[in-house]
């Protein structure tokens, strides 16, 4: 059995280690992981040991060890499978890079069965604008990340969703906009640098 969360603005700025810690507390575990996301393909398993992973996800099958992914409009998606849990820091380039699919293939060479993915608070398709250049060109390559020509907003919600699904994952979405709700930090809304997350543990 998992234990999933995503954390709000209420839960501190997770790039400062001192909330790290409260947050570690409070959830009683004896270890949980942050990454050093760098917007890459880069899936890395773990146990106790270590910290900082660079990468832009984390998979595990060690009890009372939490995986982290920082977000603010960027998704945090969770994992879970009945050995494994994992967690993807995925925005516009992890999108394209597949990271989200690469996560559950890596579960699955190393033996998870049915797979559930849930995507947590992050920017929605109605604000997610981006060059008409850039829509363009992705909306081509990603038809499920389409929203309208006129618009030109990215839904990167829906497109992993896809993306997932076709995968065989059983995908949740929260369906919160970080950009509309201002209880979540939102890198668009304003200048400030702050992070949520999105945690699971086995
Ligand atoms: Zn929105």
């Amino acid at each position: 059995m998992s234990r999933t969360l995503f954390t709000s603005r209420a839960g501190g700025d997770l790039k400062l280690s001192r909330n790290r810690e409260a947050l570690r507390t409070s959830l009683d575990l004896p270890v949980l992981h942050f990454m050093k996301q760098t917007h890459s393909d880069t899936v890395l398993v773990v146990d106790e040991a270590g910290e900082d992973f660079e990468c832009d996800a984390l998979i595990t099958q060690s009890k009372g060890v939490g995986l982290a992914a920082l977000a603010a409009d960027c998704m945090p998606i969770t994992f879970s499978a009945a050995q494994w849990v994992g967690v993807a820091h995925v925005g516009r380039l992890g999108f394209t890079s597949g990271i989200a699919g690469k996560t559950v293939a890596m579960m699955r060479e190393l033996g998870a069965g049915d797979i559930k993915a849930t995507i947590g608070p992050s920017i929605c398709g109605t604000c997610y604008e981006v060059s008409p250049e850039m829509y363009q060109e992705i909306s081509e390559r990603y038809p499920a990340a389409r929203t309208s020509d006129s618009l030109h907003a990215l839904d990167l919600q829906r497109g992993v969703t896809i993306e997932l699904e076709t995968q065989g994952v059983e995908v949740r979405n929260l369906k919160i906009c970080t950009l509309e709700n201002p209880q979540y930090f939102s890198f668009r809304r304003g200048a400030e640098a702050a992070r949520q997350a999105g945690l699971i543990s086995l």
